[in-house]
């Protein structure tokens, strides 16, 4: 009797000790991991592996694999010839601005109305006040001193001062080149791309995956706009189209921390040369942009430091693209800025505006719905491009 009392008091001890343990383990690690991911997405990443490449056996957190179906891969077009491209395009999207200026400068006597005319296309094409008039300040100085009206010298006087409006002297290159981490291995280029929904991002994202393959370099693509639900789709579909593996997760609205997480991850694991986070871009509240971006960041830079974060920019929104990237500036550290729907404008000005509102270069811009139509910006094919 004394030893069957003693048997169930042992069993309570360990029952409730054990218990206890269990109970205990998961929460403190749960702390943990809250400082890293939403938990509930532990494990629901999948890697959707780059067709004609064999499936991974494990990505971070033990993601399922899913089995795309295999297109033929595409060969993207090499990226050297888009600039040429970029300049045609301007050409011809009507773009009004460098002749409607050319037109006012040759004429016999500048007066002021004339002057007043040429400030305002300037404005038209969203160049912005304060880089409007250091333009008309320069050619007014200029036109006068050398008293010239031939349209050669004026439109080579006019392409001078819209190439220093624009600043040839910034750096345009993106970063693509990760550092070489503590164990002597080279961690991957992690560019992280944010902007409003609509802007064009997650194109923008499958695009630069395009041109980083065409130049050779391995990418991962992680679809941390967990937000929309076709996001994802939309972008495994870029990435299956050069062989290029797509991190994501089964739930609409997972943890977009925990995909760019698994990502980089991902990209570490493989030795990747970038990685490639595509994030949501709901227009909330500063607050929660602020909170969302900042965890994504974090979570990220425990694997890796950011390359780059790119602000991606619709070009035909004027004066509303302007407020997004002063939201953005102020949010996520934006290093370099994507303008994307060029081809749909005839206000290139914008470039001059948004690198002065936020001090930092355009990059890349958007030239079209097409695959390859995305071009590194260049200062000189693009004024050339306004000038017609
Ligand atoms: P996201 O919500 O910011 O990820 O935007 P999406 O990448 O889904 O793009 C929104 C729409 O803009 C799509 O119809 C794209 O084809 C289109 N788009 C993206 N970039 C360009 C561009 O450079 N030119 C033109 N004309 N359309 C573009």
């Amino acid at each position: 009797m004394t030893d069957l009392l003693w048997l169930w008091i042992l069993l309570g001890v360990v029952v409730v000790v054990g218990g206890g343990a269990a109970l205990l383990v998961p929460r403190s690690r749960r702390r943990r991991l809250d400082e890293q991911v939403d938990r509930r997405d532990e494990g629901t990443t999948t890697v959707a592996p780059a067709p004609g490449r064999p499936a991974p056996e494990a990505a971070a957190a033990e993601p399922e694999v899913a089995e795309p179906a295999a297109p033929a891969l595409e060969t993207p077009e090499p990226v050297a010839g888009r600039l040429v491209r970029l300049r045609d395009r301007l050409a011809r999207s009507g773009s009004p601005l460098g002749a409607r200026l050319l037109s006012v400068l040759s004429r016999d006597h500048l007066t002021e109305d004339d002057w007043e005319e040429l400030e305002e296309t300037l404005l038209l094409a969203d160049i912005g006040a304060g880089p409007a008039e250091e333009l008309l300040e320069a050619l007014r100085t200029r036109v006068r001193v050398l008293g010239v009206r031939d349209p050669k010298t004026v439109r080579d006087l006019l392409r001078e001062e819209l190439l220093k409006v624009v600043d040839p002297a910034l750096d345009r290159e993106v970063a693509t080149t990760g550092p070489v981490g503590e164990d002597g291995t080279r961690l991957p280029a992690v560019v992280l791309v944010v902007g409003v929904n609509g802007t064009g991002k997650t194109t923008t994202v499958g695009k630069l995956a395009r041109v980083l393959v065409a130049e050779d370099r391995s990418v991962v693509l992680g679809a941390a706009d967990t937000f929309r639900a076709a996001a994802a789709d939309q972008l495994q579909t870029w990435g299956a189209r050069v062989g290029v593996e797509t991190v994501r997760s089964d739930r609409d609205g997972a943890d977009p921390a925990a995909v760019a997480f698994d990502a980089v991850r991902r990209g570490k694991t493989e030795g990747t040369d970038v990685v490639l986070v595509d994030t949501a871009g709901r227009l909330q509240n500063k607050a929660g942009l602020m909170d969302e971006l900042g965890k994504i960041t974090r979570v990220i830079t425990r694997e890796a430091p950011l390359a780059e974060v790119l602000l991606v920019l619709d070009a035909t929104t004027g004066q509303n693209g302007l407020n997004q990237a002063r939201v953005f500036g102020e949010v996520a550290g934006v290093t370099g800025i994507v303008l994307t729907k060029l081809d749909g404008t005839a206000r290139g000005g914008i470039v001059v505006a948004v690198q002065r509102e936020l001090g930092v270069p355009v990059k890349l811009v958007g030239l079209g719905e097409g695959p390859d139509d995305l071009a590194p910006f260049d200062p000189e094919e693009f004024v050339d491009g306004l000038l017609g």
